[in-house]
């Protein structure tokens, strides 16, 4: 090939070309490097990258030439750990901002009379950049792939996943767990008289209601089924669990929002079953959902808008002590 086409093509390449002979100076500054740094050969020919730029000095790219001269070792210096070993600007107004190009590298030695190192520099910055993006996307993902759409609070794949991990914890800590399993009382009546969409709203205000009850991060709030409700309480007994359960029944009851058709309060409201343990190797996770379930209707039965805990001595469900309530 002649040597102005060589040319020609090394300055017409989307990637930085350096060489530098034995000592480390350069010999060549391909037409990228110039672009990008603002410095054209004659400005770097004969000088050691280190007296250019003063930041190489003692950086990662400083010792992989050293390597590459001394022990003709190649290296890879990627943008994860080295974002951005040389000032160079993907465009001249980066460079007022300071906003420096990230930068992939490559150092390898040369059996050249002139030339010992070859540095190559790839723009990493709309890569790097379209891949936070796609990350950030999957991580958003995954949060609405967890949330109910209707109420935003979690859905059921969130309480099965928060079920299995934190029951397991309490098993392996020995330290108790709670769930409160929560029901609005009389909802069909009340789609029946306000409609499915009367309905969603006085769903949304629940869920609100009881996610602004919860006291402790990490507590979570999940739409177990269409107007059920569950809640994990970690770290918690059984008469905890009874105070949380009350105040939340007490602040939807304090909404109140008017249902007329249903029978005695006339306002919305919820039955709460609540079940406590700690979890022994026998048991299994989906005990304690049943066991606040049993609780749940036995708390309809006594004629809703009350809270009922799971005696696990006795086995039955029982009304809680008239104190309960924080
Ligand atoms: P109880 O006090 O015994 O719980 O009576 P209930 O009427 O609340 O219980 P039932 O199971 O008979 O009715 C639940 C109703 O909840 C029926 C269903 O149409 C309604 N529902 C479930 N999911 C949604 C929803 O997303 N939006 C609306 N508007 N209604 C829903
Ligand atoms: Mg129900
Ligand atoms: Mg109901």
């Amino acid at each position: 090939m002649d040597i102005e086409l060589g040319a020609q093509l090394i300055d017409s390449l989307r990637i930085g070309l350096i060489l530098l002979d034995h000592r480390g100076c350069v010999v060549s500054w391909n037409g990228w490097m110039k672009r990008h740094s603002d410095l054209g050969l004659a400005d770097v020919a004969g000088r050691q990258l280190a007296e250019l730029f003063p930041e190489v000095s003692g950086s990662r790219l400083e010792s992989s030439i050293s390597d590459t001269l001394r022990f003709k070792l190649s290296s890879m210096l990627a943008p994860s750990l080295n974002p951005s070993l040389l000032p160079l600007y993907h465009r001249p107004t980066d460079r007022q901002r300071d906003q420096r190009m990230q930068q992939l590298i490559y150092v390898s030695p040369l059996r050249h009379d002139h030339c010992a190192c070859l540095i190559q520099i790839h723009d990493m910055t709309s890569a790097l950049r379209r891949e936070r993006r796609l990350r950030a996307q999957s991580t958003r993902l995954i949060e609405s792939s967890y949330q109910d759409p209707l109420t935003g609070v979690g859905n059921r794949r969130r309480f099965d996943q928060d079920l299995a991990q934190r029951f397991r914890q309490a098993k392996d800590r020995q330290r108790s767990i709670a769930m409160l399993m929560i029901d609005v009382d009389n909802f069909k009546a009340y789609n029946d008289h306000f409609g499915h969409q009367g309905g969603d709203a006085c769903l949304i205000q629940v869920a609100r209601t009881l996610r602004d009850g919860l006291r402790r991060d990490g507590d979570r709030v999940s739409r177990y089924g269409g107007e059920e409700f569950a809640i994990l309480l970690t770290d918690t007994d059984g008469p905890s669990a009874c105070a949380v359960a009350e105040r939340l029944r007490l602040a939807v009851e304090q909404l109140d929002l008017p249902h007329p058709a249903a029978p005695g309060i006339g306002r919305v409201s919820v039955s709460i079953g609540i079940a406590a343990m700690v979890p022994t190797d026998e048991q299994l996770c989906y005990i304690l959902v049943a066991q606040a379930d049993l609780a749940l209707y036995t708390a309809k039965d006594a004629g809703r808008n009350g809270c009922m805990w799971y005696d696990a001595e006795s086995g039955v469900a029982r009304p809680l002590p008239a104190s309960k309530t924080s």
